[in-house]
């Protein structure tokens, strides 16, 4: 340990007496001693996870103050009530007259007045609206976290009949300070409720978006692959801007084949188009493929080295398969990770 780092190590035990405290709770007392060093092992583990999350600006803690009880110690000059001398203050000497109640609550001191809850604007729920409330509220969420630096120059010059020039805006309004977001105004903010209401008229025309009328309830994120162009017509071309601003929300992937050809041939190998990938979805089969867990999932997916074996070679000649004999294997390599990842979950 560095001088500097020893002489900042507090006087108190308290921090000390705290993390005792997490570790028995997250852990337990008393344990044998394999359990014991595996639980610390992961204790240790999630706090390394905590500071890599904090590391890349990702909010760790609850609410809006990691460290609350310092302002409760500066207002109320004690951080929680057993702290709290009461009984001294109570110490009243008795002169042997029965107590002056009306006295006594007069004079009581009223408890300073808490702060009311801070209330964010947003949609106001209407005609089963919760699912666009709910994907516009997740997505400025995300996007907020470096709107300027992605967003923005991403969703930049798109053409006007675009739905995700409208989304921009949207983010836009709620993210940077178009309205005053904190606070509560009754029956939510007038601006985004206009905003979202004009987004779900608008979006109900995209091709692929299943809106069965203004009234209907829809999937989460079903409308945003519609607007990405998920669904568009065989051969049709689309604008490179909106290509790029879709792939805020989607992958890119090219599959690379691979045959060893016959035993007189050369190996072969065919690179495909660049193409959108479907969806991230987390079907059951995939949980039980990973054992539920997520991570190995990911690692799994965008692995590289991954290949899957093939039936036959791709190359044909008047219907007739030229190279009988080679092995094939195909990778698919994903060129791209959406600034915005969205894992459909539950799928079946
Ligand atoms: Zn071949």
């Amino acid at each position: 340990m560095t001088p500097e780092l020893w002489k900042r190590i507090p006087e108190t035990t308290n921090s000390q007496e705290a993390q005792n405290f997490k570790v028995y709770s997250a852990i337990d007392k008393h344990m044998p001693l394999i359990p014991g060093i595996k639980g610390l092992y992961k204790f240790a583990i999630s706090y390394r996870e905590l500071e890599s999350a904090a590391a890349h600006g990702v909010k760790i803690f609850y609410g809006d103050d990691p460290q609350h009880w310092k302002r409760s110690a500066a207002r109320y000059g004690y951080t929680k009530p057993s702290r709290h001398n009461a009984a001294r203050r109570r110490k009243i000497k008795n002169d042997g007259r029965p107590p002056d109640t009306s006295k006594a609550l007069m004079t009581k001191k009223s408890r300073p007045a808490e702060h009311a809850a801070v209330y964010e604007k947003s949609y106001k729920w209407r005609d089963n609206s919760c699912w666009l409330d709910c994907a516009l509220t997740l997505i400025s969420t995300a996007a907020s976290r470096d709107y300027g630096q992605s967003m923005a120059p991403m969703f930049e010059a798109l053409p006007a009949n675009s739905p995700l020039r409208d989304l921009r805006q949207m983010v836009h309004t709620r993210t940077q300070g178009s309205i005053e977001l904190l606070g509560y105004e009754d029956g939510g903010s007038n601006l985004l409720n206009n905003q979202r209401d004009g987004f779900r008229r608008q979006i109900r025309h995209v091709r692929g978006h299943q809106d069965r009328g203004l009234r209907s309830f829809s999937s989460v994120f079903g409308w945003l692959y519609a607007i990405c162009g998920h669904h568009r017509r065989r051969g049709a071309v689309v604008d490179p801007l909106v290509e790029r601003a879709s792939s805020y929300f989607r992958s890119t992937v090219v599959s690379l084949k691979a045959c060893t050809g016959n035993s007189s041939g050369f190996d072969h190998w065919q690179l495909s188009h660049v193409r959108a990938r479907s969806e991230f979805q987390l079907s059951r089969t995939l949980c039980e493929k990973y054992a539920g867990n997520v991570r190995k999932w990911f690692q799994d997916l965008v692995r590289v080295t991954k290949s899957i074996p093939q039936s036959g070679c791709w190359q044909v000649d008047d219907g007739q398969a030229l190279c009988l004999h080679g092995n094939v294997v195909m990778h698919e390599v994903l060129l791209n990770l959406p600034i915005v990842l969205i894992v459909e979950m539950g799928v079946r």
